[in-house]
């Protein structure tokens, strides 16, 4: 063998840059299934199912395309680790180099890495083509920059990559920006008929891990009962045009709100496919920006949604390469207390989180807000360590891959690298959630109470969580406002919300 090139489960795109120089006389592919990517975060059912399901697609199509693909199945007992299968392909296949594209996990790349050093056979890494922008541009773009913020960077990649313009160059529309557009909730009336998420019928190997999965890991969170997420291209690609067709003009209006029992509202369900380069990003813009010249969808709906993707999407992916190892050890905030057990189950009386960790339970899936304002606000409010929080995150959703989910999780959503992500802590109180959803309604306590039986756990802890870092956060224009307020809190009422706070806390732990 001439080259072992390596694909790993979220580089399942077919036109990878392995495939450039690939000699089909020569060259062999290499997949693998190994048990500790699913165990080292206890891993949600339905993530290690679409993982394995996707791989095993993949190799029966580029079979089919006539590359010669080792592909090693857990079920014919394979080694716990990449590192150590790697070895063993390596002995069978006697390769002069070893060739993938940049892993998007830190931990991964630096396995490959160290087993090509132990071997002494050269490796290439490869540009990951599927994003729009590299490391290294984002590394320039962050040169000499106090601070980085999404927009500029988001403005330059609108710019370079020519979307949204008007032929002088200037944004459609007039603005880069329809945030303000953007916020609604869905009011007292509720969001009335949603439509319908397409179905995805499990054929062949997805059906032979469905099976797999539910006999090996039992133990593990997560149901598949409900399993329906894109395992091919094709798949993928019919769940864009359903999306383009019937959310997309609705999506931006609805992108910030919530709704009891209704776990996917007007969102795209597209990042698991994209992550796991199923989907095209540019085939994603490129149709949403289309739906907007046709008038079939407003621009605030299609600005927000390409914000998401070619915004957001290579942000964080600029900031893990950026700070990595670094990043992982961060902890601004010196949080140290556990995960509360009731994240693994969905047991709590607390509505709100149990309607969105239910929901992460049957489908692997929680939109954005309820990540970032139920899920992750309650965990920074609570003082969680944003290691632990980030293992849960990484576990659970089946769109996580390090690369994404970390700045989302420690810096964006529990402001444990001090204001990278964000440039202030994303905290509230119960009052942001019944603004935005009706879970309050079906909640015991009350969002508006600090204090007593009815209290809500996120509005004592979040004059709490005010109270413990205004030093910290005094510095911070953005927070003006909410420390005022905190200011204005009685000496005597202050104590008593820290009382119940304490309280509570013991009762979590
Ligand atoms: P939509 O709401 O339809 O958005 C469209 C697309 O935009 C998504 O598919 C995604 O590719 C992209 N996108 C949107 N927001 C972000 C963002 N903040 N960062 C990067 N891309 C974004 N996203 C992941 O892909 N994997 C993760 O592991 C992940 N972990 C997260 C953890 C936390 C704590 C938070 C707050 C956010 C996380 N996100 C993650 C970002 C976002 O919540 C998900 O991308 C989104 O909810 C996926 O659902 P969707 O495909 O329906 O997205
Ligand atoms: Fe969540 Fe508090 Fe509302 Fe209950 S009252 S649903 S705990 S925000």
């Amino acid at each position: 063998t001439r080259r072992l090139v390596v694909v790993l489960g979220d580089q399942l795109n077919a036109d990878s840059a392995v495939f450039d120089d690939f000699d089909k006389a020569q060259d062999v592919i290499w997949m693998a299934e190994v048990e500790d990517e699913s165990t080292h975060v206890w891993t949600h059912k339905a993530r290690i199912a679409l993982f394995l399901a996707a791989m095993r697609h993949y190799r029966d199509a580029r079979r089919t395309d006539g590359y010669d693909v080792d592909y090693r199945q857990l079920d014919e007992g394979t080694k716990s680790s990449l590192g150590e299968e790697l070895k063993d392909a390596i002995d069978r296949h006697r390769p002069e180099s070893i060739a993938m594209v940049q892993p998007g996990e830190y931990r991964v790349q630096q396995q490959i890495e160290q087993v090509a050093d132990a071997v002494e056979l050269p490796l290439e890494v490869l540009e990951d083509r599927h994003f729009f922008s590299t490391p290294a541009e984002f590394a320039e773009h962050a040169k000499g920059r106090k601070q980085l913020r999404l927009e500029f960077f988001y403005r330059e990649l609108r710019k370079k990559h020519q979307i949204l313009l008007e032929d002088d160059g200037e944004p459609i529309g007039g603005d880069w920006n329809y945030d303000g557009e953007n916020r609604e909730s869905f009011g007292k009336k509720g969001p009335g008929k949603l439509p319908e998420v397409p179905s995805f019928r499990s054929h062949g190997p997805t059906q032979d891990v469905l099976q797999l999965v539910e006999d090996r890991f039992a133990s593990h969170p997560g149901e598949l009962e409900h399993f329906n997420w894109p395992t091919t291209p094709g798949q993928a690609e019919r769940a864009l045009d359903h999306f383009i067709e019937h959310r997309l003009p609705t999506f931006g209006q609805y992108q910030d709100a919530l709704w009891t029992d209704e776990p996917f509202l007007y969102h795209s369900l597209l990042a698991s496919s994209l992550n796991l380069k199923l989907l095209d990003p540019r085939k994603v813009v490129a149709a949403a920006e289309e739906a907007y010249r046709t008038g079939h969808a407003p621009l605030a709906s299609v600005e927000g949604f390409i914000r998401q993707i070619l915004g957001w999407r290579e942000y964080v992916r600029g900031i893990y390469w950026h700070f990595m190892p670094q990043y992982l050890e961060r902890n601004a905030l010196a949080a140290h207390a556990p995960l509360p057990e009731f994240y693994w189950t969905g047991d709590t009386d607390m509505h709100c989180l149990h309607q969105v960790i239910g929901q992460t339970l049957r489908h692997g899936y929680a939109h954005h807000i309820q990540r970032l304002m139920v899920t992750g606000l309650f965990a920074m409010l609570l003082g969680v360590d944003p290691r632990q929080v980030h293992v849960w995150y990484l576990a659970v959703y089946v769109d996580a891959v390090e690369w994404v989910e970390l700045p989302n999780t420690l810096g964006m959503s529990q402001y444990g690298d001090g204001g990278i992500m964000a440039s202030k802590p994303y905290c509230a109180s119960g009052a942001y959630i019944n603004r935005m959803s009706n879970y309050c309604q079906g909640c015991r306590f009350k969002p508006s109470k600090a204090t007593g039986d009815e209290a809500c756990p996120f509005t004592t802890l979040y004059w709490d969580f005010l109270a413990r870092h205004q030093q910290q956060l005094s510095g911070n224009n953005r927070m003006n406002m909410q420390l005022k307020n905190l200011e204005r809190k009685g000496k005597e009422e202050l104590q008593e919300i820290r009382k119940q706070a304490e309280k509570l806390r013991d009762k979590i732990h």
